[in-house]
């Protein structure tokens, strides 16, 4: 081995590729949060007005959610102490299966650790080498991370675009076409998308979608992590609101934002949670979630669901059009509790949230690889725990930075 020339040290390698982030603008660094997530953060010796949270409803925070969480953990344990396959499937985990299925109007419904996981999980199991994963370009990482960990052939549609959806449609039903001639096993046909995208806020057309999806027999997986709890009747998803769930085969959601706890779920037919059960990885060989997150879950869901819910989406909804209004833009047909301030340039946004932080207020500045490059922005994110006042202040924080928003960076 005495030949080392070659040889990358791991110290030096690392620094290198650091230093080539700082370049970019695109080196990222933990900030410690010394206070419980809420409409305020300590920050060092500061409290400062938090619009960066997905705690959308501010139920990480609301004392019933939090002593369901605190029984479970009296009751179960602090660990599940197994994988669900084991001896880890509590009933904690069971009953709030029950009542997500129930919710969301499926069969039957599925938990995972994260939201991560159960998209790496669920598209690894429906996909394969031979099959088709068609994604919204703006999709999260975890569903971009799950159609490629799956092997299949990957296409990406222009954000919310159904003629270039329908035309990698078209692609696809003739690679099906081609494969039933040849006699070999026809390709699956999977669509991805969101129905309230992360990072712009904005929805999917599902139910147009819904519609090419069935004239290419094509299936369809819906990730509802920012609809969840906020949008259509008693919370449960914009693909409720726009009445399309019923022919949606996958309905993904999150636990960790509008329902203030952890986890992710696949909400479905019996047959495909049996599937996953089977199948998903990231659910078989992983311990199953702590019972205080499967309890807060269930309890911010009941919350959620009902008259409570109702008010907190008001409140949430008239924070959003009071801020709207004070920015001067139209208020969105679909209002979502995302706004973004795109800015273009990574420095740009980074220097805008330095700013407001000065000001007191915390947004997060969101850069590549979350958004494209040259796309950066503000994420503003507001929460029905937010004041009408503290909604003004950050309207007028953000009027005093003079800022000139890029285009939306499509
Ligand atoms: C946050 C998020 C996830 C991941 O969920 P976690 O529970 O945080 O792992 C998945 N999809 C979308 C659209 C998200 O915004």
């Amino acid at each position: 081995m005495g030949d080392s020339v070659a040889i990358m040290k791991l110290e030096e390698e690392l620094t290198r590729r650091l230093a080539k982030l700082r370049e970019q603008g695109l080196y990222r660094t933990l900030r410690e949060i010394g206070s419980a997530q809420g409409p305020r953060l300590t920050l060092g010796n500061r409290t400062v007005l938090n619009f960066g949270s997905n705690d959308y409803l501010g139920l990480a925070g609301d004392p019933r959610v939090k002593e369901a969480a605190a029984e479970a953990a009296r009751h179960w344990g602090a660990g599940s102490g197994a994988s669900r396959l084991v001896c880890g499937n509590l009933e904690p985990h069971v009953r709030l299966e029950r009542a997500l299925a129930e919710f969301k109007q499926t069969e039957a419904a599925l938990t995972f650790s994260s939201g991560y996981t159960t998209a790496v999980g669920t598209l690894c199991a429906l996909a394969g080498k031979d099959d088709i994963v068609i994604l919204d370009k703006r999709a999260h990482a975890c569903l971009v991370d799950g159609a490629r960990l799956s092997g299949a052939r990957l296409r990406v549609f222009a954000h919310n675009d159904l003629e270039d959806l329908e035309h990698i449609l078209k692609w696809a039903a003739d690679v099906r076409a081609r494969r039933v001639q040849a006699g070999t096993a026809p390709p699956v046909i999977l669509i991805v998308t969101e129905s309230v995208f992360s990072m712009d806020g904005d929805t999917a057309p599902l139910r147009k979608i819904a519609g090419l999806k069935d004239a290419y027999d094509a299936w369809l997986l819906v990730d509802e992590a920012h609809a969840t709890g906020l949008l259509g009747p008693a919370g449960a998803g914009l693909a409720a609101e726009l009445d399309a769930h019923a022919r949606i085969e996958v309905l993904m959601g999150t636990l960790g934002k509008a329902l203030g706890s952890a986890g992710g779920f696949i909400c479905g037919s019996r047959t495909l949670i049996d599937y996953l059960v089977n199948r998903a990885r990231s659910f078989i060989f992983s311990t199953a979630p702590v019972p205080a997150a499967a309890a807060a879950a269930a309890a911010a869901l009941e919350l959620v669901r009902g008259p409570e819910g109702e008010e907190l989406r008001l409140r949430l909804k008239q924070r959003v059009s009071q801020f709207q209004a004070a920015l001067g833009r139209p208020n969105l047909e679909i209002p979502t509790a995302i706004v973004p301030l795109v800015l273009g340039p990574a420095e740009e946004a980074m220097r805008a949230a330095a700013e407001l932080l000065e000001a007191g207020i915390y947004v997060p500045a969101i850069r590549y690889p979350a958004v494209a490059r040259g796309a950066a922005r503000l994420r503003i994110t507001l929460s029905a725990a937010h004041s009408a006042e503290d909604v003004g202040q950050l309207a007028a924080a953000i009027r005093g930075l003079q800022l000139q928003p890029a285009g939306d960076g499509s």
